[in-house]
């Protein structure tokens, strides 16, 4: 047997670079949680493993402020734990109002069409909330609708919806409902049992810091019971709940084996789960504020306005725009390459307009925050803007004495 394709050349281990994260997500991970994700696999069955998939369903229920039975997380990124909510909630023919104010409602709407289900949108500009008064709307003009879904916190564009309202509304007509709270999942509340939301999904990369590549999702009663009833097979042999859950959490713990689960990246989960219960929620809520706080105060010295306005921003994303006349793409490649710092450029309409400055998780520092201002202040500067980074890194700086009590 003779081989045709040679051994590549000049091609080794590489190092990484080692990146401070303020973009729209991954987030810096916590040195506890690398060091989970180091440790030796065990088998996907192994007793002790078990234990820690119980453990993490625990730790995510605390997260998730709920007592859903089904809570657990799926096996790849946040769009996985999208896509795993619509395939399991919507049937051909069902009607959909999805929400769209950013890039993540479009996707909604495509995952909607993908399996049969008709969407109606409700669209709002992107950097504003969704306006519930549109969708209480959609819903009396719609009577037929399954379910309603939305972004609660649109990394986009760093707006904020009122998931209450939003969910109170769907509930009162019938409906299920369906929440995106990626960004939102340890940076801002999530209350899923105070809401009655129904299925949500979340990211392991963004506020609690984790490896990319984990979804947690919870699924309320109503949400279970409506896939019980479902008149079709779920179209996805791997999103399947009724499939998974039979590893997950089979009844009488007899699992047996569905996919290899990521074991590594759950050691990581467990450890940053157990860290923001640690925390505490309130501390962690009170973290992403105080340091979005920290960096507004620097934004305003240097002269940057927000894109949201102030009782709908994110502190965990923080969108500003790109002052005029200055090339946001050369910035972004100079903090990069200069700085080694990362940050988000804009989507969709505000593509060139917007820069997204992330404060996820263990990104969300008094260090992150100053470099931040002092680089960006120093690439602008350069690039002729009369700004003053010392003097942003000092409005910073009396934010965080200011808090000490
Ligand atoms: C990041 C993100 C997603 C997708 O998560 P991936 O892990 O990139 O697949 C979905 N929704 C929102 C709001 C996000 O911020």
């Amino acid at each position: 047997m003779t081989i045709r394709i040679l051994p590549p050349t000049g091609i080794t281990s590489r190092p990484v670079p080692s990146r401070v994260l303020m973009g729209p997500g991954p987030s810096d991970m916590h040195p506890r949680v690398v060091a989970a994700l180091g440790r030796p696999a065990i088998g996907h069955l192994d007793p002790a493993f078990v234990e820690m998939m119980e453990e993490i369903k625990i730790l995510l229920r605390y997260a998730f402020q709920t007592e859903n039975a089904l809570t657990f997380a799926v096996s790849g990124p946040g769009s996985v734990g999208m896509e795993t909510c619509f395939v399991n909630l919507v049937e051909p023919g069902d009607k959909v109002i999805v929400c769209r104010n950013g890039v993540f409602g479009g996707r909604m709407i495509e995952n909607v069409q993908r399996f049969g289900g008709t969407a109606v949108i409700v669209e709002d500009t992107w950097g504003e909330p969704v306006d519930p008064q549109k969708v209480a709307d959609a819903l009396n003009a719609n009577p037929d609708t399954k379910a309603v879904a939305f972004v609660h916190a649109e990394t986009s564009t760093g707006a904020q919806s009122d998931a209450a309202a939003l969910v109170r509304l769907a509930r009162d007509k019938g409906c299920l409902s369906i929440v995106d709270t990626v960004t939102s999942l340890g940076g801002t509340p999530v209350l899923v049992d105070a809401w009655g939301a129904d299925a949500i999904y979340s990211g392991s990369q963004k506020c609690l810091s984790c490896v990319p590549g984990l979804a947690p999702v919870t699924f309320s009663e109503r949400a279970v019971e409506r896939l019980k009833a479902r008149r079709q097979k779920v179209p996805s042999w791997f999103m399947d709940l009724g499939l998974v859950l039979e590893y997950w959490s089979a009844p009488g713990g007899k699992r047996t084996y569905h996919h290899t689960a990521p074991v590594n990246s759950l050691f990581a989960l467990h450890e940053s789960l157990v860290m923001l219960k640690d925390e505490g929620l309130e501390n962690a809520w009170a973290r992403h504020r105080l340091h979005h706080e920290a960096l507004k105060a620097g934004f305003d010295v240097l002269g940057l306005k927000f894109l949201v306005r102030e009782d709908a921003r994110l502190p965990q994303l923080n969108a500003v725009y790109v002052p005029a006349g200055v090339d946001e793409a050369a910035v972004r490649k100079q903090l990069l390459d200069r700085f080694s710092l990362e940050i988000g450029a804009g989507l969709g309409p505000l593509a060139g307009k917007v820069w997204r400055f992330g404060l996820m998780g263990h990104s969300a520092r008094a260090d992150n925050v100053k470099l931040c201002l002092g680089a960006l202040a120093k690439v602008l500067a350069g690039m002729g803007l009369a700004v003053d980074g010392d003097a942003a890194i000092a409005a910073a700086q009396r934010i965080y004495i200011d808090t000490v009590r």
